[in-house]
């Protein structure tokens, strides 16, 4: 009996990829056997992400880095860090930003709620550009100079969410700032693949990066990295780690502490809620590994193959109009489904919850479901799976016509 089994809880085929809500996608065995290799020692915790530094830092070209506990976790600890740096007296009055630097400048057309764990630390965000080419009144979105302009004494970093179309590009982003002599914080959480991106932004001058451990790197599901300069990453570790001991008594690992440089420990920090074990540690630590060196070209594959599945499935189905969206070895495949509203006397929104209703459980991405497409990811869909959520789809049509 499985586990989930015994808690009386069924699982579900995701095609909908690694999002948080359909937990992740699947563990190799080897991250797994990590993560249980590392349950059955103790270690000393500062250390542990002393060796982690050393390892993000060779994977992305960063000075340091940490593993955290996701993505927005490394927004709320590198917003800290650019607010207290190491000032341990600062650190401890976190998210009461008085008479400290309290704003965060971003551009209004990358707001999203995942800001909501840069605003965690007590600042007020900074919004500046209005995205005309988003209206479809014009072309422009943010420019470089208008962040430059918005920023003062108070502002503690400029808050950058990384896509394939975020403006102004990366590197202006970063000249603005760093005229200003202000970092930045790149939210690169699901930038990956390409691989390239680990070092991407950082050889672009960001500061600080967050990219998740649940996405592609396929690494525990609760885990992310926070990689870029060393002072930051220390003042990001020392707000996360439980420093609960006396100063005399801390040897923290030197690569990525500077005892001498701090007058003293802060207690509990405001990253203190953004615990990561030991097990996710290594578990991420070993998903990296493997993600790095994986051949892209063959993930890309097996990605296809389970697309291929769905398709096969959805073969007899005839409201459907199906596409393989496929745009080369650097990016993740998708099936999409058109449907026939009209004919199925039902919207594709309707198919998507009628799918999610079913046993077992099927998960397709509702992303294109108000212009009338369901579409199937691949990235957590595990061999025969798709096939099995492509003849749910047929099934439910068949009933339809
Ligand atoms: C997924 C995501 C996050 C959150 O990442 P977690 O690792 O789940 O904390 C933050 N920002 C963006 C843009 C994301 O896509």
């Amino acid at each position: 009996m499985s586990i989930f089994e015994e808690l009386g809880i069924p699982t579900i085929i995701n095609a909908k990829g690694t999002s948080t809500r359909v937990s992740g996608g699947i563990l190799s065995a080897e991250v797994a056997e990590a993560m249980r290799e590392a349950t059955q020692a103790c270690v000393d915790m500062p250390v542990l992400q002393g060796r982690a530094s050393t390892i993000i830092a060779e994977v992305t070209g960063a000075e340091a880095g940490i593993v955290t506990s996701g993505a927005a976790a490394g927004l709320l600890l590198g917003t800290a860090a650019c607010i207290a740096g190491l000032d341990p007296s600062l650190m401890n009055r976190l998210p009461d930003t008085g008479g400290m630097k309290d704003e965060v400048v971003v551009v209004r057309s990358q707001r999203n709620f995942y800001d909501h764990a840069v605003r965690q630390a007590g600042v007020r965000l900074v919004e500046v550009g209005i995205a005309d080419r988003f209206a479809g009144s014009g072309v422009r979105d943010a420019e470089a100079w208008e962040i430059a302009d918005a920023i003062n004494a108070r502002t503690a970093c400029v808050l950058y969410v990384a896509t394939p179309h975020s403006e102004p590009s990366l590197p202006e982003v970063v000249a603005a700032a760093h005229g200003k002599g202000v970092p930045v914080l790149v939210d690169a959480a699901a930038q990956l693949p390409p691989v390239g991106n680990l070092r991407r932004f950082i050889a672009e001058g960001a500061d600080l990066v967050a990219f998740s451990g649940g996405k592609a790197i396929l690494g525990p599901q609760a885990s992310g990295i926070l990689a870029g300069r060393r002072d930051l990453i220390q003042s990001a570790a020392l707000q996360m780690l439980d420093q609960d001991i006396w100063f005399q008594q801390w040897s923290p690992p030197a690569n990525l502490f500077d005892k001498h440089r701090l007058k003293g420990l802060p207690q509990h920090g405001i990253g203190r809620p953004c615990k990561v074990g030991k097990e996710q540690v290594v578990g991420l630590l070993v998903a990296l590994r493997r993600f790095v060196a994986l051949d892209p070209a063959r993930r890309h594959a097996e990605w296809i193959s389970r697309l291929v599945e769905v398709r096969e499935a959805l073969r007899p189905a005839n409201l459907l109009q199906v596409n393989l969206v496929d745009n080369g070895p650097d990016t993740v495949p998708l099936l999409e489904a058109r449907l026939d509203e009209k004919a199925a006397g039902m919207s594709a929104l309707e198919a998507v919850i009628a799918l999610q209703d079913g046993a077992p459980s099927v998960h397709a991405d509702p992303s294109g479901a108000k212009h009338g497409l369901i579409r199937f990811n691949p990235m957590a869909l595990q061999a025969g799976e798709g096939r099995i959520a492509g003849e749910r789809l047929a099934a439910l049509l068949a009933s339809r016509a």
